[in-house]
């Protein structure tokens, strides 16, 4: 599943492969997956423009062309960027192709087809994509435990929905946010508004950890050349209902919070939020 460590691992082979060169020619064979404008146009406004950057905003890749346009693309849950030589073989969940120069093919797939692309100017995309209303970049050196407070403190709902909200946060998908509660041993179902100062800088330190984690084992995904990072989709708790944690032993609890599916330990994430470091104590 491509989560933030995903898209960013991406966007970096982007960078290094893709940023300098132009496109040929591009190809949509889903038109379903070219929110604007219109597929045809889609094709026009690509054909010739060179790629001057690669950059994220939550799940977004966003791709600067030469004429002031942006390539916007994102994966949602499945969907995957890769590098291949021109004529490559095209799966059955490929979306679109664009041709680069070089004689080298970028293939966006997505098994359950719903990856999107968009092209226009910079100013349209992001207001189109409403990317001012996103939050902070977890990933961001600018991300403090003071501004994770300030966006936690007036927010009367579970921890989990708010951590998800990309308004609020952005960087932090189902999967990246369980394993953040866990490390930082606070229940999922708690108000954000109740965090204490010290769960506050626990919880930052926790979803720095996981998110860098993601990004140094090159994510669960295969990466633009093809090379498969080596995190795992089942890490502590998530996708683990019902199996032991790791640290306690106790069986990790699930629950559907907001709509998206919860997994904690009952012992290291106290309901109470007390006590601060319940891993170590069970282990004694
Ligand atoms: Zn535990």
């Amino acid at each position: 599943m491509a989560e933030v460590p995903e898209v960013e691992i991406i966007v970096r082979d982007l960078r290094q492969a893709v940023v300098g060169r132009h496109f040929t020619e591009a190809e949509v064979l889903s038109p379903a997956v070219v929110r604007f404008p219109s597929p045809p146009d889609f094709i026009e406004a690509l054909r010739g423009r060179t790629v001057t950057g690669a950059h994220r905003r939550a799940k977004f890749i966003l791709l600067p062309l030469d004429d002031g346009r942006t390539l916007a693309i994102h994966f949602m849950l499945w969907g995957d960027l890769k590098l291949l030589p021109q004529g490559s073989e095209r799966a059955p969940s490929t979306l679109v192709v664009f041709s680069l120069e070089g004689g080298e093919e970028l293939h966006l797939t997505d098994t359950l087809g719903y990856a999107r692309v968009a092209v226009g100017p910079a100013s349209e995309v992001a207001l189109r994509l409403k990317l001012e209303e996103l939050g902070p970049e977890a990933l961001d050196d600018t991300f403090t435990p003071e501004v994770l407070a300030r966006q936690l403190r007036r927010r009367r709902s579970p921890l989990k929905t708010v951590l998800l909200n990309q308004r609020v946060l952005a960087g932090l998908g189902n999967r990246d946010a369980d394993e953040s509660l866990w490390q930082a041993g606070l229940d999922p179902r708690r108000l954000a508004s109740s965090l204490t100062r010290e769960e506050g800088v626990r919880l930052h330190r926790a979803i720095r950890a996981v998110l860098e984690e993601g990004l140094r084992l090159r994510g669960t995904q295969k990466d633009l050349f093809g090379v498969q990072g080596q995190a795992k989709h089942r890490r502590n708790v998530f996708g683990r209902t019902g199996a032991p944690c790791p640290r306690c032993t106790t069986p990790v609890s699930h629950l559907r919070i907001g709509g998206r599916n919860t997994h904690w330990c009952a012992t290291c994430q106290p309901e109470s939020g007390a006590p601060s470091e319940p891993a170590q104590a069970s282990l004694l």
